[in-house]
Formats: structure tokens, sequence, C-alpha cells
């Protein structure tokens, strides 16, 4: 039995209905999922971009001060992104899949918890890719942090692709840089052949990515919003939850149906 008022609450339950109803369920998260695992949200007011205007990929490109800059912001954030773990949010989407209500997870995030909390890579879509490891612009060629951090450090030079001697930078999409492909057209074919469509701690404002939970819905799956603020797309949401976003999603999948 229910044991707190918030478990027996109207919201709760009828999320947990929709869930269990789910078969091809899509989740899409945003920095809020990740805020309550210590990450900053970069673009929030106070953020760190409030403070640092943000490299734009024409910028990484031209100017070799701009790269290096890049990698002093990357490494100055290396300790928080390194010691950041799942929350009880990551673990309840985790669980979700694993149960088979959920197929896909669709992030705006780069700190790849999802796939920390037991998601398989290959049901993670990041839209804006992973700063954790970096990619060669040039070849594609892959280069853990770790090793150009240590070289890095000793010399200030941004680094270059052993292979190619083409630009070496995190692979996150930078402002200005082009949406990957890939990653577009695999969330757009799993929000197509959605059941279920949640939205979890995105402010929803950002295109393309504010794009998925209106294709969902316009395809006749049920929408939920779940972010502890209101978001641009409350009012075409069949569902929406503004609270806490660890707590909500824990109570949701592991308390009494
Ligand atoms: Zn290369």
């Amino acid at each position: 039995m229910p044991m707190a008022g918030s478990q027996t609450d109207d919201g709760l339950a009828a999320l947990r209905k929709l869930i269990a109803r789910a078969s091809r369920g899509v989740v899409f998260t945003g920095a809020g999922i990740s805020t309550e695992s210590g990450i900053p949200d970069f673009r929030s007011p106070g953020g760190l971009w409030s403070k640092y205007r943000p490299i734009d990929f024409g910028d990484f490109v031209a100017s070799k001060e701009a790269r290096r800059e890049a990698w002093r912001r990357r490494f100055a954030m290396s300790e928080v992104l390194g010691s950041a773990r799942p929350n009880r949010g990551h673990q309840a989407i985790s669980e979700l899949v694993k149960r088979g209500n959920v197929t896909t997870v669709i992030t705006q995030n780069i700190d790849e918890l999802h796939q920390a909390s037991g998601v398989p890579a290959d049901r993670v879509i990041e839209l804006h890719g992973s700063t954790m490891y970096a990619t060669c612009l040039g070849c594609a060629r892959r280069y853990e942090l770790e090793a150009i951090r240590v070289e890095f450090e000793k010399t200030e030079e941004p680094p270059t692709c052993f292979d190619c001697r083409g630009l070496v930078k995190t692979a996150t999409v930078s402002l200005g840089q082009a949406m990957p492909e890939a990653a577009m057209r695999a969330a757009e074919e799993a929000t197509i052949a959605a059941d279920l469509f949640i939205a979890i701690g995105s402010s929803l404002v950002v295109y393309p990515a504010a794009g998925f939970p209106l294709l969902a819905k316009k395809r006749g799956a049920p929408l939920v919003i779940l972010n502890r603020d209101p978001t641009d797309l409350d009012e075409v949401a069949d569902l929406v939850l503004n609270r806490e976003i660890g707590d909500t999603l824990h109570a949701v999948v592991n308390d009494a149906h």
C-alpha cells in the first residue's frame, strides 16, 4: 500500500497507467535530469554560458586560441563530469527500458549518464553528441580525453589527429555545427513509432529538439511532460507534471501500482 500522499497522487497514477500500456515508449531528456546529478545547466540563468560566451563551431575551426580556450573549459569541468553518477531519474528510465515499456531514450545531454545507468548504448540517441570523448573533425577517429589532457597540460597545444592532422574536438554538437544526421533520423523514426512520449527536464524551447514531442503528438501518441517548471508545450500535452524529476520517476517506477 502507498505510504505517503504523493504516491496516491492523480498525476503519478495517470503516468503509471500510460507507461503500463506502452511498449514503444520514447523518453526525451534535457538538462533538468542531469542537474540532479550535479551537472550544471549551461544555458540556465547564472549558468556557465551566461558568464562565458559559448565558442561556436566556426571559431573553433578558425582560431587556435578558441580551440585552446574550448579545451581549457572542458578540462575545468572534468572533475564534475567525471564524478557525476546517474540519479534516481536516470535509474527509473533505465528500469522502464529493461521492462520493455520504453524502447528509446533521446537526449540533449552530453554526459552519458543514461548509458551509465544501464540503458544499452544503442537505445540512447544523443542529439548533441557526447563530451566524454573526442573525435577528429577530418576522419572521425576517436580519442579518449585522458591522453589529450595529459598532453594539453604539458604544452597548451590543442590536439590534432595522428592519422590526418585534422582538428580534434569533443564529440559534442557545438553552436553553429550541423545536427548529426543519423541521430536526427533515428530520433524521428523512434518518435513516429512511439506509443507514448515522455519529455523530461527540458524547457522544450530549442529546435529542432522541441519538434519531437510535437511530432509524437501529431502521430497520436500521448504526450507527457515532466519538468520542474512549466514549458512552452504544456498546453498540448496530455499530462503535465511540474515536479522534481528523480523523486517523481522513482515513485512512478518503484512504488505500489
Ligand atoms: Zn583524423
